[in-house]
């Protein structure tokens, strides 16, 4: 594992017996590649661990063949990441998603039930020049994945777990279950029943430790959908809780909207989504 070497001009020679890393991006903001960086603590023995080798972030550019584990960051929006993202498949041994962009599409994900002529444009000034697919999705969509990181931004603990169970060969530990259940452990009071506050921590994946609702405040489920997510459940409660369904469409609509699950439950409220309903 993770060897390298010389290469045909002689140049950026490296011999380590330790795994390889690289990061990734595509379509993205780079919040969740910065979350490796934020792991002050831990870092200096992952790079005892693991030999960073591709990391432009981090100032890593070591092109190898074979990378043993390779962290996506970002959807696939255009021609030449769909092209791109299968090259990084070739080239990694196992595949890690980091993060809703990469997930399920992200946030840009929102033009996938709109007119993306019509946003550009709006946005730029020579639209011309603008390349880019009709739809934002997530890699999965493009190559098999090893594993998923949810969240916008990732948990640094989830991805320190991950890092270390690939390295040990074992699965990793991440939750299926709902926010709602690390919000009782943290002994939260319930906004959604306390207060009427809208929140989507029924349906969305733990990992984040409850943080909005730790806060006061409603989970906006940049974790996606969790398993067995009953959004039309959620649905119902949130309108017995004086929430309209425009609003309650919105709540589907973020990070995640590209989700099947969000998906399916902002389609049911507004089966036609074009033109958003900005100005409603
Ligand atoms: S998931 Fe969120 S934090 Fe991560 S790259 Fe996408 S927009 Fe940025
Ligand atoms: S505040 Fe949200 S996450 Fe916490 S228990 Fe209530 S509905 Fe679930
Ligand atoms: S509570 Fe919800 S929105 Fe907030 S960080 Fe957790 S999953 Fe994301």
């Amino acid at each position: 594992m993770g060897q390298s070497g010389i290469d045909a001009w002689g140049a950026r020679t490296v011999t380590t017996s330790r795994p390889t890393l690289a990061v990734w991006k595509f379509s993205s903001c780079d919040g969740c590649q910065l979350t490796l960086l934020d792991c002050e603590d831990e870092i200096l023995g992952l790079s005892e661990a693991i030999d960073i080798a591709y990391f432009l972030e981090a100032g890593h550019d070591r092109v190898d063949q074979m990378y043993d584990v390779s962290l996506v960051e970002g959807s696939i929006t255009t021609a030449h990441d769909a092209e791109r993202i299968r090259e990084v498949r070739a080239a990694s041994r196992k595949l890690v998603t980091i993060g809703a962009c990469a997930t399920s599409g992200g946030i840009q994900a929102l033009r996938n039930s709109a007119d993306v002529q019509e946003f550009t444009s709006i946005v730029y000034a020579h639209p011309e020049f603008i390349k880019t697919l009709e739809t934002s999705t997530g890699i999965a969509d493009h190559v098999p994945v090893d594993l998923e990181l949810r969240g916008c931004p990732i948990s640094r603990t989830q991805l320190l777990e991950a890092i270390s169970a690939l390295l040990a060969g074992r699965t990793p530990r991440l939750p299926s279950y709902s926010v709602c259940q690390e919000c009782k452990q943290a002994g939260n009071a319930c906004v959604l029943v306390a207060s009427g506050t809208p929140c989507l921590g029924p349906v969305t994946q733990a990992g984040c430790h409850s943080l909005c609702p730790s806060i006061g405040r409603g989970c906006f489920g940049c974790f996606g959908p969790s398993e067995s997510a009953n959004t039309a459940a959620l649905t119902e409660q949130l309108r017995r809780v004086g929430t309209n369904d425009r609003d309650i469409e919105r709540s589907f609509s973020t990070f995640n909207v590209n989700a099947p699950e969000f998906r399916t439950a902002a389609l049911a409220l507004y089966p036609i989504q074009s033109p958003r309903r900005g100005s409603e």
